[in-house]
């Protein structure tokens, strides 16, 4: 629980938790990331994928939460949690058709063809001992027809198996007894029988000629253990991951791995952790902005002039892509913000600024995010300007030395749509040197300007 503790200090720092290195690319060169969670390699490694078709919000996120909220004290955990990341990234099930249909054949022209090469090698590696395909299905399995939504056509809360064994010398051919296994072990734990998995087999090898193009069938003619866990689309994206996160559990529990996570596994502190758990930072720690309620766009973010911008996030699902005249911030499916830049020369000749918070003293180093009550001061310095963006100075341009309240700021200035945040930028002879992020976290929220427009999909 070490974030937790670490956001109810007076300082938010950023990246107490991971930090994961974000080219801003233009979108058409975005591409899946490959996190290598633990460090045993002698022990058994699971492999999750998630986000084979963009649209499938459920298991992308259960994927990402394994790379934020996970440690792996035993065995290994590799995860993929945005193999199609284009498509995850424009909300769709796949823009250059389904990816999951492109693992018997494909030609090298398919705009997929790389990824395509690159997770089949990594789902060929002799370490990966079992494969997990995460998917978001319509309704709910159920081997006898119910009604139109509980049927054996439908595809939610089921584990997919190609066939029911493997073949093979390997420890873990039995599919379908695993399967069984996961499904049990995930079940145990729901406490309405409606959502409980049941296990799918659609007999791939018996001329299934759509499942033999499929990931997990790939991995089966390889004798590489594989299942499909699907969450059903009946259910909130925070909803899904709760029942993906089940399954996953047991698969990890089934191969000895062993494991912490950050939060409680209850759907309510899922919510909580995908919908408010997003940073990203600019070249170190010169620019720091929690995506929490972000506006839809910042304005004036003072980037480096002649330098391609270096970015990192807390969150595998962030992309920051380069666009004509500013920079798209988006998680997942979700439109976080825009950044339009303004290019400076970079200062590095002080970490921080000396600043009285809520009349208390102290260093806040830039890159940080600081919770005031009701007002702040910068201390003064010579031969640098302070400008609190929103706040207009009685005294001309440096706004060093004043008591700042929250009623002195305009809130059309936040970087949220609540306007309690608000960036005290510092510069030197019109160099840039950092910036802190003064949070009134405690102010009722003055106006809702512009809600994102995620929906929960
Ligand atoms: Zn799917």
């Amino acid at each position: 629980m070490l974030k937790r503790l670490i956001q109810s200090v007076l300082v938010l720092c950023l990246f107490e938790g991971i930090m994961i290195p974000v080219l801003a690319l233009p979108f058409q060169q975005l591409d899946f990331s490959l996190h290598k969670l633990g460090q045993d390699e002698a022990q058994p490694t699971l492999l999750i994928v998630g986000g084979i078709q963009g649209d499938e919000p459920g298991g992308f996120n259960a994927a990402s939460l394994l790379v934020t909220d996970y440690h792996i004290q035993h065995g290994n955990v590799w995860v993929v949690p945005n193999l199609n990341f284009k498509s995850i990234i424009q909300r769709s099930r796949g823009i250059y058709g389904d990816m999951n249909r492109k693992f018997l054949r494909l030609t090298s022209h398919d705009p997929d063809y790389a990824a395509i090469e690159k997770i089949k090698t990594i789902i060929l590696d002799p370490r990966v001992t079992m494969v997990l395909n995460l998917h978001d299905g319509s309704g709910f399995y159920n081997p006898v027809y119910k009604d139109s939504n509980h049927n054996p056509h439908r595809w939610g809360q089921s584990i997919i198996i190609d066939q029911a064994n493997l073949g093979g010398e390997g420890e873990y051919t039995g599919l379908e007894k695993m399967a069984q296994y996961f499904a049990a072990q995930a079940n145990q734990r729901l406490d309405n029988e409606e959502h409980f998995f049941h296990v799918r087999n659609t007999y791939t090898s018996n001329g299934d000629q759509e499942m033999e193009k499929t990931l997990t069938y790939f991995a089966a003619r390889h004798l590489k253990p594989a299942f499909g866990v699907e969450a059903s689309k009946s259910f909130l994206t925070h909803e899904r991951v709760f029942f993906h996160l089940q399954v996953i559990e047991a698969a990890m529990r089934f191969l000895g791995i062993k494991y912490q996570r950050e939060f409680n596994l209850t759907r309510h502190d899922l919510k909580d952790r995908i919908n408010n758990n997003v940073q990203v930072s600019i070249f170190g720690n010169k620019i720091f902005f929690d995506m929490h309620n972000a506006r839809r766009r910042i304005g004036y973010v003072p980037l480096k002039k002649n330098t391609p911008l270096r970015a990192n996030s807390n969150n595998p699902l962030v992309a920051v892509i380069d666009e004509p005249h500013n920079y798209r911030v988006q998680y997942g499916n979700r439109n976080v913000t825009r950044l339009s830049p303004e290019y400076f020369e970079y200062d590095d000749s002080i970490k921080g600024i000396d600043m009285m918070i809520d009349g208390k003293s102290r260093f806040v180093p830039f890159g940080s995010q600081i919770k005031v009550q009701d007002h702040f001061r910068v201390k003064r310095m010579s031969d640098y300007r302070v400008n609190v963006i929103g706040y207009r100075s009685k005294k001309g341009r440096d706004e060093d030395g004043e008591l700042i309240g929250y009623q002195d700021i305009h809130k059309r200035y936040s970087i949220d749509t609540t306007a309690r945040r608000f960036r005290v930028e510092v510069y030197t002879a019109h160099r840039y040197c950092g910036m802190v992020i003064v949070d009134f976290h405690d102010k009722p929220v003055a106006s809702k300007i512009r809600k994102n427009s995620d929906s929960n999909t």
